[in-house]
């Protein structure tokens, strides 16, 4: 079955990984539906964008996924939902002995319990459909875990536990939730970063990329949002009907060492 013509959700869509997905997901001619907390004009130019480039349907719907009546208002508002992607996430830093708690019930409510939300709201329209698919966006910290991010780790397995959950909920159904786990991938806010880094560590651009930030990663390269988006889509794809309740990883053997 095709995927044009069907509708996704992306949550925390307007910028990043969640945007990339979107494009990708347009470029194969899904109608789309982004979404942040923030209602500003360049929100809603972001979706027009999308729908001249790929002539495809594209809304710009604001919701914050931090606050769970406002997730299910999302997929309400979206109307047809066949695909729902759960991507919006933020991130703290800090020893969980001075983290401090409302980061920690914000990454929890944003990176997990949204999830929880928009799930539930999107099942029921998917089994009308009688077709869906559900992505949640873990991390490699969906796998494994770092020091100083134990909220963020928390939150991850607990998607990737929610994703298996769902996907017993759903086995006998045209209907599929899995989980993509990234390692470190170029976002504009990633970008952002180099620079000042090259400063501290006085290395070229390529240096501080191998050396410091994908230290952890194998391959040396970043994963790209395009790279993200191509996964989406493959997940969307007939050949991945018998593929749920497992973690996809794109982290260039991060999670395999
Ligand atoms: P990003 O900051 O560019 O994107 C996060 C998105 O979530 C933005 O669109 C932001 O507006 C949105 N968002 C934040 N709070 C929100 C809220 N309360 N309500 C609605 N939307 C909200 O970061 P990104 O790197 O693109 O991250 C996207 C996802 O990918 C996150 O779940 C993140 O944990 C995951 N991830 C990122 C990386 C990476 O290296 N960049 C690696 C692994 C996993």
């Amino acid at each position: 079955m095709s995927v044009t013509g069907k509708t996704a959700v992306i949550t925390g869509s307007n910028s990043g990984i969640g945007l990339g997905i979107a494009r990708e997901l347009a470029r194969a001619g899904v109608n789309v539906v982004l979404n942040s907390f923030t209602d500003r004009e360049e929100d809603h130019a972001l979706a027009a964008g999308i729908a001249e480039e790929f002539g495809v349907e594209a809304r710009y719907i604001q919701a914050d996924m931090s606050k769970g009546e406002e997730c299910r208002a999302l997929i309400e508002k979206a109307g047809t939902c066949d695909i729902l992607v759960n991507n919006a996430g933020i991130q703290h830093v800090a020893p969980i002995d001075e983290f401090p708690e409302d980061k920690w019930n914000a990454i929890i409510a944003i990176n997990l319990s949204s999830a929880f939300h928009t799930t539930a709201a999107a099942l029921p329209k998917m089994r009308a459909a009688g077709w869906g698919r559900v992505v949640n966006i873990a991390s490699a910290h969906g796998l494994t875990a770092s020091p100083y991010k134990s909220a963020y780790v928390a939150a991850k397995h607990g998607i990737v536990g929610m994703t298996k959950t769902v996907a017993l909920e759903t086995a006998e159904e045209p209907i599929t939730c899995n989980a993509i786990c990234p390692g470190y991938v170029l976002t504009p806010l990633v970008e952002a970063q180099i620079p000042d880094t090259m400063e501290k560590y006085n290395m070229g651009r390529e240096e501080v990329i191998k050396k410091v930030m994908l230290e952890r990663q194998p391959s040396r390269e970043f994963a790209t949002v395009e790279q993200l988006g191509g996964t989406v889509n493959f997940l969307c794809s007939d050949a991945a009907q018998q593929i749920t309740g497992t973690t996809i990883s794109v982290d260039g053997g991060w999670t395999a060492l």
